[in-house]
This record gives structure tokens, C-alpha cells and sequence, in this order.
């Protein structure tokens, strides 16, 4: 049966250095829980090590999870990458770990990349700085990432920094994209007004989360869906079958205009 669900398919774990380390999966599924998403992903910066403890977790349950992560491409582009299943996203991030410089993490600096499982126990710790570019151009990583069955999602394409709009000035038209991320949902209009290319896209917004009082924001992108797979959203994402996917109001009906 159709019906909304609402998710946030970017959220940073303990793995990210940036993140803070309160985002374990215990923490991350029950603040998910609370906020009634129905799907979230765990996209960490150019790493994956965190999703299976996740995926363990809620043991297919509420809220699914769908295996992603952020890359950092050559252009210091943010893409956001998302698999069918975690033994993709796991082949993905050893291409990606390949295509890493090699900087070890200064944790002083850049803050810990803790690799925990699902009981938040930790299994060790990231010594390569994940916050970098990988030797690998955006178009490379979207082909590797549609090859394996996957979806780009270019990440906060309103940000001045790290996003495919400020990085490149445009998106490339060949690039396969299944939509855009905007971080400031509420001034998607202007932005449209200004890029109106961007009007042949969907467009999404989730919450970057690096703290757990990010996943509160009020904005969320629903997808109308039969069931909270892979597939559907993937057939949503191309307008297929009545399934549709909108920016609205946390806990009111979606599509609404004040976000
Ligand atoms: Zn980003
Ligand atoms: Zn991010």
C-alpha cells in the first residue's frame, strides 16, 4: 500500500571527524525513532566502516536503512552515493579507500574517526584523515556508483563550498544524478529563480546531521512509496507509478510551503 515516508539519508557517525561522538547507532536509531523517520543513511566522509553496525541494529526494521556515504571528490565536490546493499557500499569503499591521499588523522585537529558496531563498542579507530579529496573526479565516482546500481545525490548544492553549483558553476547534463540536496530548503525558490536549469531536477534536503540535535530540523523530504526499499526510491526519485518525493514540514503533511 502507498503511503509517505518520511527520511534523512545524510547523517555523519562517530566515523566522520567532524562528527561528534554522540553519533553512535544506538544514538542515531533511537533519535530516529523519536523523530518518526521511516529511512535514514549513514553517509560518512569517503568511509562506510559504521553503516553495518546500523544496518544490525534495527535488524530490517524502523527506520530502514539504506547504505551510503559522502564523497569528497578531486573537485572538492560532496557527492552523495547510495547502494542497493551493504556489500556494494562496501566494495565502493575499498575503490574509494584506494583513491584516499594517505594524511593521518591529527584527532588533536581533526577530531577522532572512532569504527564502533552496533552496541557502540569500539572496534578501533580510522588512522587515515577521511576529510580529504579523493584522486577521483566526480564523473568517475557517479559511473563507479550507477555501475554498481547505485543513486548520486550531489551533496548542499547552495553551500558556497564543497558542493557540485559553487565547485563547477553548473551541473554537468550528462552527469547521472537522481537528485539535488539543498541545505537551505526554505530558499529554494530564489534558487531555482537564479539557476533555472535546476528545475529539471528533484530536489531534496536532509540534515547533514554532525550532532544528534541536527536530526530535530524541521524540514524533511518524504518519498510516497509502496514499501521503504531501495527500489522504490530509486522509482520515486524517476517519478515512476504514482510515486512522488516532496520537501515538507516535520509531522505535517508533506508538501507543505514554509520549508
Ligand atoms: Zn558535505
Ligand atoms: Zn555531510
Amino acid at each position: 500500500m502507498f503511503r509517505w515516508y518520511s527520511a534523512d539519508l545524510h547523517i555523519h557517525s562517530v566515523l566522520s571527524p567532524c562528527a561528534e561522538l554522540d553519533m553512535g547507532p544506538i544514538n542515531i536509531v533511537r533519535s530516529a525513532e523519536k523523530l518518526e523517520l521511516d529511512i535514514i543513511a549513514i553517509t560518512d566522509h569517503n568511509a562506510a566502516a559504521n553503516v553495518g553496525g546500523v544496518l544490525e541494529l534495527t535488524k530490517g526494521g524502523y527506520p530502514r536503512v539504506i547504505p551510503g556515504m559522502e564523497v569528497q571528490t578531486r573537485e572538492e565536490v560532496h557527492l552523495l552515493c547510495y547502494f542497493p546493499t551493504l556489500s556494494k557500499l562496501l566494495d565502493f569503499a575499498s575503490f574509494i579507500r584506494d583513491k584516499l591521499p594517505g594524511i593521518p588523522n591529527r584527532p588533536e585537529v581533526f577530531g577522532e574517526q572512532v569504527i564502533v558496531n552496533a552496541a557502540e563498542e569500539i572496534l578501533g579507530f580510522e588512522d587515515t584523515l577521511l576529510a580529504s579529496s579523493v584522486d577521483a573526479s566526480v564523473e568517475e565516482v557517479a559511473s563507479k556508483v550507477v555501475a554498481a546500481g547505485g543513486l548520486i545525490i550531489p551533496a548542499h548544492i547552495d553551500r558556497p563550498a564543497f558542493s557540485l553549483l559553487a565547485n563547477l558553476g553548473f551541473i554537468p547534463p550528462k552527469l547521472p544524478v537522481a537528485a539535488l540536496e539543498v541545505a537551505r530548503p526554505e530558499k529554494r525558490q530564489g534558487l531555482l529563480r537564479d539557476f533555472p536549469t535546476l528545475n529539471a531536477y528533484n530536489l531534496v534536503s536532509f540534515s547533514d546531521s554532525h550532532f544528534l540535535g541536527q536530526m530535530e530540523r524541521n524540514c524533511r523530504t518524504y518519498f510516497y512509496l509502496k514499501e521503504p526499499t531501495f527500489s522504490e526510491l530509486t522509482m520515486a526519485l524517476q517519478g515512476l507509478e504514482a510515486r512522488k518525493v516532496v520537501i515538507g514540514d516535520r509531522g505535517k503533511k508533506p508538501g507543505n510551503r514554509t520549508c
